[in-house]
Formats: C-alpha cells, structure tokens, sequence
C-alpha cells in the first residue's frame, strides 16, 4: 500500500514488561513444576463485585429484556442518574461539581488517552516514573515530553520547583495521586503547589484520581477541586476499576468544569465533540452498577473490599519499616514502592524474588527511568497468600 502511517508509533517505546514478566516466571515454573509462585505483580482488582452491584446489573439487564423497559444507545456522556451519583459523591467529598461537568466513559484509560484529541501541540510535563499511558499518548501525537524526576530525596512527589530552569508556558501537567507505581500522594500543600503553577503559567493540569478511595490520611485531598483554584486549570480523571472492583465491568468519568477555558474555548465543550463523534457512551447495565457502587449500601460494601487490600498493604510495609528499606506507598494506595535491596536493578532483584522466595514482583525500570532500582508490590491478592509472601520475604532479607 501506498498510505502514510502515523509514524510518531516508531517512537512509543516497545513494552516487554509484561511479557518478559510472563517469559521468566514460564521458564521458572518449567524447572520448579512444584512452586508455589505468590504473584504479587498484578494491578487488577481480585475480590468480586458486592451484591448490590450484582442485583443491579441483574435488575438492568432484566429490563433491557423487556419491551416497556428496553433502551438503546446511551447519551454520550452518561445518563442524568449516573452523573447525578457522581456529583453527589464529590458533594460527600466536600467539593461542588456540577452534573453538567462529569463525563461518563468506559474507564479512566480511555479517557488519559484521548484527552490529546482536544489539545493542541503543546509542552508536556509527565512524572517519571508513572502509569505508562500519559507517556505512550503524547508520543503517538508527536509531543515532546519533559520529565520530571521523581526519587527518594521528593518521595516521589516530584513539585514544581523541578521545572525550575526551564521556561514552562502553557504546558499541559499529568498528574496521578495517589501514583501508580509509587503508591505515594501529594498532601494539600504539595497539590496546591502544583495549582498554582498551573494558574501562574497558564497550564493545564491532568489529574488522574483512579486511586483516590484507598487514601486514609487526611491531609491528602480525594479530588483537585479541593483546591479552589483547580476549577480554572485541571480536568480530573476517575474511575471505578480500583474503587469499586470494575476493571472487567468498565467505568469511569472525567470532569471538566466550564470555568476551564483555553484558546477561546470552554475545554468541556471540546470533549464534548469529542466525545459525541467518536463514543457510543457505556451501556446501560454497567451505568445502574456504577450507580449502585455510590450508594451507602454499595460504598459500605466497597470500603470492605478496599480494607481488606490495605490490610495486605500494611502487612508489607510492616516488614519493610522492620528491616529499615526505604519504600512509598502502602497506606493511601494499593501499591508499595521499594528501593530494591542492596542497590540492586530492578530486573535482577525480580529474578532474585522469583528464585529465592517465588513472588513475582514488578520491575521498577517498567514505569521509566526513574525505576531502575525499585520495584513495586501490590495489594491486591489474598490476604494468606500475602501473609506468606511477608514471611518469605522476611526469610530473603535476612
Ligand atoms: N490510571 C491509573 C493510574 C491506573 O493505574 C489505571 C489502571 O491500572 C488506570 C488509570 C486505568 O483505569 P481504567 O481501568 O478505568 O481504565
């Protein structure tokens, strides 16, 4: 064929992550067919859905076998009640947004990913390391990407003042707190920070808020508009995958509220178009779960769910607070962030994990740069099989 490709794919880099990941355990479990591999890797959700977000998807789904009750296509950017639910449950959080703001989809990826749609070519500002998705987005529109650094010395929590030697106008700020990998949050002081530059130099901010219901502290806000000034420059990206166990159901919404305006334009409007011309909306069924998730009933339920995996959280950074390894993570997150001992790489600590105490692990080097000598561990298996990799990690640290 004689058609252009977009050839900005040729520099996304090649993720082997996973698949390495895959490759060494395969080859492990050849020669150890005995193992018990504790998988400890994973970032997907494992306990079920709770009954009240089961009946309703039955209840939904009755309905849509009935000719009174059927519907078909979904407005796009959500149905009244859902949208409703969601401004409710901002109004619980102690901040305003209006129905009008809230943007259905079918999950924060999508959402991360096609917010470049509606912004033109502009500085880019990502945290490295982070959730890969801001990253590969840009690179496929041809952006180029400032980084910044996120170590031991910020606690992964990279602030303004490491943009200070360059010249930053109008560039658009990735954002994810509480962070995947690194599990760590920015408090109200350090987010306001990041407000202010943004309003200081005309930035847009993009705030991905996936995992905001593992956060307990209280000096770490839920959402960016806890900081007033946040309604003029970010647009926050949410989801139910982690609060509310939806990864395979998949939900999720964005907010831009109108006072958020660039280039003549109210953003919402633009997402708006976006939204109509290349997105059918969420189905019906999943919109009466993810309403189902935000009532008392489902919430109540749903915290049950996110204390069991902070329990699993705690148990691990009870052993590295023990053996004195400095870690992120672990309280308001379902993810813990290790320096790997002993100043090892990544990938040669994640082959000494998976030899010596069979977990599998996720190499830091995976999330960027700023990886390469940590490693992270989720939460979200069992809690037996997280009692025993604590004990075997125990035994490997010595
Ligand atoms: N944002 C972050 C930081 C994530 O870690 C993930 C998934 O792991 C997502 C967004 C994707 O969420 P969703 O399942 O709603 O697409």
């Amino acid at each position: 064929m004689r058609i252009k490709i977009n050839e900005n794919f040729g520099n996304i880099k090649e993720s082997y992550l996973f698949s390495d990941i895959a490759s060494r355990v395969k080859a492990y479990e050849a020669s150890n067919p005995d193992a018990k591999i504790i998988r400890m890797g994973i970032g997907d959700v494992t306990l079920p859905l709770p009954e009240p977000v089961v009946s309703a998807l039955h209840k939904a789904s009755d309905e849509m076998g009935k000719k009174e009750s059927f519907r078909g296509y979904p407005p796009e950017y959500g149905y009244a009640f859902l949208r409703d639910s969601i401004s409710t449950h901002y109004a619980v959080l102690g901040v305003s947004v209006d129905p009008s703001s809230i943007f259905v989809s079918d999950g924060a990826k999508s959402d991360l990913g096609n917010i470049v749609d509606i912004l033109g070519d502009n500085q880019i500002v990502i945290p490295d390391p982070v959730y890969p998705v801001y990253v590969d987005s840009n690179i496929m529109s041809g952006h180029n990407i400032t980084f910044i650094n996120g170590n031991r010395d910020n606690g992964f929590l990279p602030s303004p003042s490491e943009l200070s030697d360059k010249n930053i106008d109008g560039a658009v700020i990735y954002l994810c707190s509480p962070n995947n990998p690194t599990g760590a949050a920015y408090d109200r002081n350090g987010l306001s920070e990041w407000v202010d530059f943004a309003m200081k130099t005309g930035s847009l901010i993009i705030y991905d808020s996936a995992y905001e219901a593992f956060i307990s502290d209280d000096n770490i806000p839920h959402t960016i508009y806890e900081i007033p000034d946040a309604y003029e420059c970010a647009v926050e990206i949410c989801s139910f995958s982690k609060f509310a166990g939806f990864t395979g159901l998949r939900c999720g919404w964005t907010v831009i509220p109108s006072t958020v305006k660039a280039g003549g334009h109210e953003l919402s409007a633009l997402w708006k178009r976006r939204q109509a011309t290349k997105f059918n909306g969420v189905s019906y069924p999943v919109q009466r779960a993810a309403e189902a998730a935000l009532t008392d009933e489902g919430i109540k339920a749903l915290n049950a769910n996110i204390e069991y995996y902070k329990k699993n959280a705690s148990l691990i950074a009870k052993l590295l607070d023990s053996k004195s390894i400095f870690y992120t993570g672990g309280k308001n997150s379902p993810y813990i962030w290790l320096e790997c001992p002993g100043g090892q790489n990544s990938w040669d600590f994640f082959d000494r994990l998976l030899h010596e105490a069979q977990i599998v692990g996720t190499p830091g080097e995976g999330f960027g740069k700023g990886g390469e000598s940590y490693f992270r561990l989720t939460a979200f298996g069992s809690y037996e099989a997280t009692l025993e990799a604590v004990e075997r990690l125990e035994a490997l640290l010595g």
